[in-house]
């Protein structure tokens, strides 16, 4: 385990304080040095769709409403996060636009002074409350969307359609918010066939579609490795048709980022499975009902929730929230066979 470097401001001697090394001021650091400034607030778990890499298609459990946190909760879980340099906020879910008043969080946590403030939506419900959700503040907006192909929507997302889909795509650009990402899940033997045609979705529009490797998160528990589509054969596929080249921006983003080498169109590929991008991940989630998690495939969890019922201050909060950091593991073990699926699935999570 590597200390932090350049600690000056750690206290604590004691060999047995987990936290002794830990600064008590300045960014969101863990024992590896990674600075973490993007947060992920899940609104809701709840979901109008039932995707089959996410949810089952009947009896998926929600929390009851009073254990959501409030949105003066996250409003104040944001504040303090802020002042702790988290530069980036993403609202998800489940769905969040399932979430009542989504419009009039949106307006309060866009001017607690983040850089950037985004959405993960299914679109279902998104056309007539974008243009409210870019005057509140929405910087930008990323569709999840895993076929073009109409009548996939009944295997895929189970319930939905992708004309609503992609009437809301054209209503993001219309309300300003783009670049547009589009979120794809490439499942072998469900829509893997649609890798080009992604590809192809991407030239043409300008959107910049992301494909992303199944991860077992589903909460039924039934995916398996054999069903993710490696980032590296989606690359191979795409680059035989049309070549691309590598954009090399550094950083902590999860995508590799392509443009064609016709300039035409910009795809991304977020390999987390074959290629872990734990060594410079930046991120941490509020889960809907409070509980700061800082890996998606770690059950440690800090309930920001309980503590702030009981009543603590900005102080205690923004202490859960460096500890939290602190704890994280230095990468997730999802390829060695002493990993555990996580208890929570990805949307009680936020993806
Ligand atoms: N409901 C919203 C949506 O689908 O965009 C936001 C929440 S969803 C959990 C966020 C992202 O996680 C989506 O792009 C979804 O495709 C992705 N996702 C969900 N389950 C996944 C899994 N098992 N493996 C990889 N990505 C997953
Ligand atoms: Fe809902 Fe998003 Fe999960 Fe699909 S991926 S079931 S849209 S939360």
């Amino acid at each position: 385990m590597r200390p932090h470097s350049g600690n000056d401001a750690a206290v604590g001697s004691r060999s047995d304080d987990p936290y002794a090394l830990m600064p008590r001021h300045g960014p969101l650091v863990d024992r590896y040095a990674r600075v973490h400034d993007d947060l992920r607030i899940s609104v809701t778990d709840r979901c109008n769709l039932r995707c089959v890499y996410c949810m089952p298609e009947v009896g998926m459990q929600f929390q009851p409403p009073a254990a959501l946190l409030s949105f003066d909760e996250i409003l104040r879980v944001a504040e303090v996060a802020c002042d702790m340099g988290v530069s980036s906020l993403r609202l998800t879910g489940g769905e969040p636009l399932v979430r009542k008043n989504l419009v009039n969080l949106v307006s309060r946590l866009s001017k607690v002074g983040f850089k950037d403030l985004s959405l993960t939506t299914n679109a279902m419900l998104l056309t007539p409350l974008v243009q409210s959700l870019s005057d509140a503040g929405l910087k930008r907006v990323n569709i999840s969307c895993d076929s073009l192909q109409s009548e996939r929507f009944n295997a895929m997302p189970r319930r939905g359609d992708l004309a609503t889909v992609l009437v809301a795509m054209d209503a993001v650009e219309a309300a300003g918010l783009s670049p547009l990402k589009v979120n794809v899940v490439i499942l072998r033997g469900q829509n893997d066939d649609e890798i080009i045609d992604f590809a192809s979705f991407a030239r043409r529009t300008g959107r910049v579609v992301r494909f992303i490797e199944f991860m077992p998160l589903d909460a039924q528990g039934q995916g398996d490795k054999t069903q993710i589509v490696p980032g590296r054969e989606i690359f191979e596929r795409i680059n035989a048709c049309w070549p691309l080249r590598a954009i090399d921006v550094g950083g902590s983003a999860p995508a590799e980022r392509f443009t064609f080498d016709d300039g035409q169109g910009e795809i991304g590929l977020i390999s987390s499975v074959t290629q872990p991008f734990c060594g410079t991940c930046n991120r941490l989630r509020l889960t809907a009902d409070g509980a700061i998690r800082n890996c998606l495939f770690s059950d440690n969890e800090f309930s920001l929730r309980d503590v702030m019922r009981a009543g603590a201050s900005n102080e205690d909060v923004a202490r859960v929230l460096r500890q939290a950091v602190w704890e994280k593991f230095p990468g997730h073990a999802i390829n060695e066979p002493r990993f555990l699926r996580p208890v929570r699935s990805m949307s009680m999570m936020g993806g």
